[in-house]
């Protein structure tokens, strides 16, 4: 690669950002990483009617949670800022006028009305009103009217935007990486506004000169954005300047069905579709995943490492990336691959990095003086973590441990309570009582053995001591649980279910 990369995310702050949105900047912050290049964060609020309060705040806590911050940004000044366009509004308006002064672009008076009243009427007939070469000259703009028409309107202070003037008959090759040579006849794009009325350029010409001034080698975004890569293209050319390399990642999908993953395919699957929360919806942060699972499924959303593998922490993904990898075809998005991802990594904790995000979920279930100490929660997350898949899991895995039980699966007791089960489960607590062997090991070896001198089955014994000390038949190893538990609770625990269970 002769220059140097530099990639920009460049979201619009109109509200939270998309997994999809995450995953764009995170295949930005990967190639950049992979090239030892720049990535840069942009934001394009030139649509002040859509901008909305604490979308970029949450854009940037996004990115940092994910583990993918930017190296150049608002409040990180890289030597091409400022990033936000509302910021670099005075700048655009010299390159739309040196468009009209080429006569790439016009002023376009026709009012908001008239067009509207030009749309009805196509729709009317089943066509589709296009602003362009067709019939430019029967509209009210710069390139119908004598230059001192214009000059007058301009002066008199009349609302104007600028179009960008759409050459006719070319058959463009435009390039993407991921797609290749796209064709598109000039003939069916539209003459697309580039500057509005109210001093503002369209996300087109803002996009185009800042990531020309921001020296952006590579422009990696969303398949959406495709239907404009013809009109880029064609500023790029009437600045003369040369356009970045393009890629368009291809779609998120819906887990069933057709089309693209929308907010509402969250509500109805129960899974989020927003990084963090954000008003009613709760985020991937909240709802207990680690940024390294989010990281590690969107990775594999679009891009395949050609191989098997599916594990990949961010510097594997790093290593591993490239744009030659990402398909065209959409990703369709599996919820339950997530989970599994989760679960992959929680596996990779310590068990007392997850007892320690543990505690405050154990505060919210029992009283503040019943809270064990960390040595203890660490054990029990190291006894039951290999079931969770999240963090929250623990709790329903493994409540057991802190408080004793209350009820008794009635279903498993009237199975497991028989003639005769009290009085063995006395024996057993007799038996523990003489261990002093304290451990998981010599209590089985223990228990096991007197069940093999009187010749009594295992079932028999097992089962009924689980239900005395869990309450259920669920739960890791009963020795283990013993052992956790400690003598004087495994005892109270089993004295006080047989009188419940008796
Ligand atoms: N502001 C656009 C967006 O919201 C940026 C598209 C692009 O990357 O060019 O996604």
């Amino acid at each position: 690669m002769p220059t140097k990369v530099r990639v920009r995310f460049a979201p619009s702050p109109t509200g939270p950002l998309h997994i999809g949105g995450v995953r764009t900047a995170l295949f930005n912050y990967l190639f950049a990483k992979k090239h030892n290049g720049d990535f840069v964060l942009r934001i394009e609020d030139t649509d002040q009617n859509r901008y909305v309060k604490g979308a970029e705040d949450y854009i940037i806590e996004a990115l940092n949670w994910c583990g993918i911050p930017f190296d150049e940004g608002p409040g990180k000044e890289g030597g091409f800022g400022p990033y936000r366009q509302s910021e670099r509004k005075d700048l655009y308006k010299k390159y739309a006028l040196q468009l009209i002064d080429q006569g790439n672009a016009y002023y376009a008076f026709d009012t908001p009305d008239t067009l509207d009243g030009h749309r009805k009427h196509h729709e009317a007939k089943g066509k589709t009103f296009i602003y362009n070469w067709h019939n430019r000259l029967k509209l009210t703009n710069s390139l119908s009217l004598s230059a001192e028409e214009v000059q007058t309107r301009l002066e008199s202070g009349e609302p104007y935007v600028i179009r960008f003037k759409t050459p006719q008959d070319q058959l463009l090759e435009l390039q993407d990486s991921i797609r290749g040579t796209i064709k598109i006849d000039t003939n069916v794009l539209d003459d697309k506004i580039l500057f509005k009325s109210d001093g503002m350029p369209t996300y087109h010409l803002a996009n185009i000169v800042d990531d020309h001034l921001m020296e952006i080698s590579h422009v990696i975004r969303g398949e959406e954005w495709l239907p404009s890569l013809a009109l880029h293209q064609l500023l790029y050319d009437s600045f003369g300047w040369k356009a970045p390399e393009f890629a368009h990642l291809p779609l998120i999908m819906k887990p069933v069905g057709k089309g693209k993953l929308s907010k509402r395919d969250g509500e109805k699957g129960g899974f989020p579709i927003f990084p963090l929360t954000w008003n009613e919806s709760e985020g991937y942060r909240e709802a207990g995943y680690f940024p390294e699972a989010v990281v590690n499924f969107l990775a594999l959303l679009g891009w395949n490492p050609g191989t098997e593998q599916e594990i990949f922490d961010l510097a594997s993904l790093i290593n591993s990336f490239s744009l030659d990898r990402v398909n065209k075809s959409g990703a369709r998005f599996d919820p339950e691959k997530t989970r599994w991802y989760n679960h992959h990594y929680l596996q990779q904790k310590s068990n007392e990095s997850l007892a320690s995000d543990f505690m405050p979920i154990l505060s919210g279930h029992i009283e503040p003086d019943q809270i064990p100490d960390k040595a203890y929660v660490t054990s029990v997350v190291g006894l039951i973590k290999e079931r969770a898949d999240f963090t929250k899991d623990l709790w329903e895995l493994g409540n057991f441990f802190f408080q004793a039980p209350t009820s008794y699966n009635e279903k498993a007791a009237k199975k497991q309570w028989k003639e005769g089960t009290s009085h063995l489960m006395t024996q057993v607590a007799q038996l523990i009582s003489d261990t002093n062997d304290w451990s998981s090991s010599s209590l089985e070896s223990n228990i096991k053995t007197w069940i093999t001198d009187r010749e009594l089955s295992f079932g028999k014994i097992m089962g009924p001591l689980r239900m005395l000390l869990v309450g259920d038949l669920k739960g890791p190893h009963l020795f283990d649980i013993i052992a956790l538990l400690g003598k004087k609770e495994s005892i109270n625990r089993i004295e006080s279910g047989i009188k419940a269970l008796d």
